[in-house]
C-alpha cells in the first residue's frame, strides 16, 4: 500500500476543482460549486465541490468523500489505480516496488485476458456448430459483436500461445484460463461459446463457456476467482448498461448472461447479470453509483425465488427502492421475450409489483392451497413480508388481498398476525429520531427565497420540538441564512431527512403546498403541547383568568 505521509502530498498537491472540472459542469454558489450530480439523476443541481475544505458531497444522493474519492468515481477506478494516476499528475512518485502495490500485475492479466478474448471471437467464425447454436438461441450478428463472443476449441492453443510469449504455468494457472489435467497443462475452456466478463470499465476480467450440447456437464463454466474476478462482484453487462441505468435511473438484475444479451437485442440496455446468486454488498455499491432502482427479474424457480428473497433484504437495508418484474408462465427474460415479444416485456417492466405483492401471487401459485394445511402454510410465509410494510393501511391492504386469494376472513388473518406469529426476521434501516417534519421544513426554507419568506414568517424557532432543529432554526435565522456553516447544516439536513423527499420532483408550486403543510402540522403541535402545558398551570395558580386568556389567544393561532 501506499503510505499515508505520499497520499496527503498528493491531496497538497491537488485541487479538487479541477478534477471535478474536468468531468462537470461546475458554477459558483457562496462558498462551493455546484453541478448536476454524476452519481444519481437529478434535474437541478445538488453537487457541491468546496474548495476550502477540499471535499465533494451531493445532497441529492448523499455521495461525499476527498479528491481521491472523486477521481475514483468518476473514472471508475479503483483505489490503487487512481492514486497512480494522480500521484503522477501531483508529481508525485510512488515507489511501487516495495508496495503490495496490484496494479501493474492487474494490467498482465486484463491485457492477456483481452488477447485471449478477441482469439475466442475470431475463432467463432470458424466453428458451424457454433454459429447455428447462437442463432438457435436467437443471439444476432451484433449482439455477437457488443458482447464479443467467441468460442473456446479444444487443442490447447491458449496455452500453448501464451507458454511461448514466457507466461509460467503457474501464472497461467492463477489467471484462470489454463488448468492441470493428467499432470498436464491444458486450456481450461474447450468446445465452449465465450462470453467475455467485463467491469464497469470494459476491462475482461474473466470468462463464462457454455457448452453447445445439453448433456455436456457443466453446461456453464465460469472463470475460478482469479485477482480480478469475485463472483461476487460480477454484474455481466455492466460496461454496456451504466449510461442507460443513469438515463433510466433504474436497473434491471437478471440471473443469466443470455437474459442480458436478448433484453438488449430488443432495446433494453439498462440490464446487468448476476452470476446465480443475490445480490451483494458489492453489487449493490456498483449500482448505487447509477441509480437507487433496482427491478428484479430473476429466475422465475424456486432457487430463483429465494435470491430474490435475499436480494430485497439487500436493497431494503441499503435503503434502495425494489420491484419485481413478474415473467408469467416464463422461465427467464430470454423465454419471454421469444414467446410474447418486446412490447409484453415493456408491459411487464411497467407494471412491475412490489415484493410483496408479487410474493402473494408466487407462494399461492406454489402451494397447493385447497387444503387448510396449505393455506396456513401461505399465511405463515407471508405474515413476516407484511410486517414489514411501512405503514398500516398497506399491511391492510395486503392481508385483504390474502384474504380474498386464500377464502379466509380478513380479521382471522388479522388475528394471526396479532399473535406475532408472523414476526419479521428482516430488520429495517432505523431513521434518527428527528421530528421528519421539522427537517423538511428546515429543507424546504434552505430551497429558495419565496419559500424561505412564506416559512420564517409562519413559524417561530420556539415551535421546533427536536433541540437540533431549533438550534439550526435559531442559527439561519440570526445568520439571515448567508451563515459560514450553511453547507454543513445542509450536509446535516440532507443525511436525516426521508429519501422520499428529496426524490420528490424540485417543482415550486409542490413545495409550496408541501411547506404550507408543514407549517401547520408543526404549528398546531406547537400550540396543543402550550395548551396542555397551560391547563395544567391552571389547577395550581391562582391567577386562572391570564391563563385561560393565554389559552384562548394560542387556539385562535391554530390552523
Ligand atoms: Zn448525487
Amino acid at each position: 500500500m501506499v503510505d499515508k505521509s505520499q497520499i496527503d502530498d498528493i491531496k497538497r498537491n491537488l485541487n479538487i476543482i479541477d478534477i471535478a472540472g474536468e468531468h462537470l459542469n461546475l458554477r459558483r454558489s457562496g462558498n462551493s460549486y455546484f453541478a448536476l450530480c454524476p452519481f444519481h439523476q437529478e434535474k437541478t443541481p445538488s453537487f457541491s465541490v468546496n474548495e476550502e475544505l477540499q471535499i465533494f458531497h451531493c445532497f441529492g444522493c448523499g455521495e461525499s468523500g476527498d479528491v481521491i474519492t472523486l477521481f475514483e468515481k468518476l473514472n471508475n477506478l479503483d483505489f490503487n489505480d487512481a492514486i497512480l494516476e494522480l500521484a503522477q499528475r501531483a508529481h508525485i512518485k510512488i515507489d511501487t516496488k516495495n508496495s503490495n502495490y496490484k496494479g501493474s500485475n492487474n494490467k498482465e492479466i486484463l491485457r492477456i485476458n483481452k488477447a485471449v478474448e478477441d482469439f475466442f471471437y475470431k475463432n467463432l467464425n470458424n466453428n458451424k456448430g457454433a454459429i447455428e447454436y447462437l442463432k438457435k438461441r436467437n443471439i444476432n450478428a451484433q449482439s455477437i459483436k457488443d458482447f464479443s463472443i467467441g468460442y473456446s476449441e479444444s487443442n490447447d492453443h491458449i496455452t500453448k500461445k501464451l507458454l511461448l510469449k514466457n507466461l509460467t504455468k503457474e501464472k497461467l494457472i492463477s489467471y484462470g484460463l489454463s488448468t492441470m489435467r493428467d499432470n498436464k497443462i491444458r486450456d481450461k475452456f474447450r468446445n465452449r461459446i465465450m462470453f467475455p466478463i467485463k467491469n464497469i470499465k470494459g476491462d475482461t476480467i474473466g470468462f463464462i463457456g457454455r457448452v453447445i450440447k445439453d448433456d455436456v456437464k457443466p453446461k456453464y463454466l465460469n472463470s475460478p476467482e482469479t485477482e480480478v474476478f469475485k463472483k461476487s462482484e460480477v454484474l455481466y453487462g455492466i460496461n454496456i448498461a451504466k449510461k442507460e441505468i443513469l438515463q433510466k435511473d433504474f436497473v434491471i438484475i437478471t440471473e443469466g448472461n443470455i437474459d442480458v444479451i436478448q433484453a438488449n437485442q430488443v432495446g433494453i440496455k439498462n440490464i446487468v447479470g448476476i452470476q446465480g446468486t443475490a445480490l451483494s454488498q458489492n453489487h449493490i455499491d456498483t449500482i448505487k453509483r447509477y441509480t437507487n432502482k433496482v427491478y428484479f427479474a430473476l429466475d422465475m424457480d424456486s432457487a430463483g425465488y429465494k435470491a430474490l428473497q435475499r436480494s430485497i433484504e439487500i436493497t431494503e437495508k441499503n435503503d434502495l427502492i425494489s420491484k419485481v418484474i413478474s415473467l408469467d408462465d416464463c422461465k427467464d427474460i430470454d423465454e419471454f421475450i421469444r414467446k410474447y415479444g418486446k412490447s409484453k416485456f415493456i408491459d411487464k417492466i411497467i407494471n412491475a409489483e412490489e415484493f410483496i405483492t408479487f410474493s402473494i401471487k408466487y407462494e399461492i401459485k406454489n402451494t397447493d392451497i385447497e387444503k387448510y394445511e396449505g393455506k396456513i402454510d401461505v399465511i405463515k410465509k407471508l405474515l413476516p413480508l407484511i410486517n414489514m410494510a411501512t405503514n398500516e393501511i398497506k399491511r391492510s391492504y395486503y392481508i385483504s388481498e390474502i384474504s380474498k386469494n386464500l377464502d379466509i376472513p380478513f380479521e382471522t388473518i388479522k388475528d394471526f398476525q396479532k399473535k406475532g406469529k408472523g414476526k419479521t426476521n428482516i430488520k429495517l434501516q432505523k431513521k434518527i429520531k428527528i421530528p421528519s417534519s421539522e427537517i423538511y421544513f428546515l429543507y424546504l426554507i434552505l430551497e429558495s427565497k419565496k419559500l424561505r419568506d412564506i416559512g420564517t414568517r409562519s413559524i417561530k424557532p420556539e415551535y421546533m420540538r427536536g433541540s437540533n432543529t431549533k438550534k439550526i432554526y435559531n442559527y439561519l435565522l440570526e445568520t439571515d441564512f448567508k451563515g459560514e456553516n450553511i453547507n454543513k447544516i445542509k450536509e446535516v439536513i440532507f443525511k436525516n431527512i426521508n429519501k422520499e423527499y428529496i426524490e420528490k420532483d424540485n417543482n415550486i408550486e409542490e413545495m409550496t403546498k408541501d411547506l404550507n403543510t408543514i407549517i401547520k402540522i408543526i404549528n398546531n403541535t406547537y400550540i396543543k403541547k402550550e395548551i396542555l402545558k397551560l391547563k395544567k398551570e391552571l389547577s395550581s395558580e391562582n391567577n386562572s383568568s391570564d391563563i385561560l386568556e393565554k389559552i384562548k389567544i394560542l387556539s385562535s393561532n391554530y390552523i
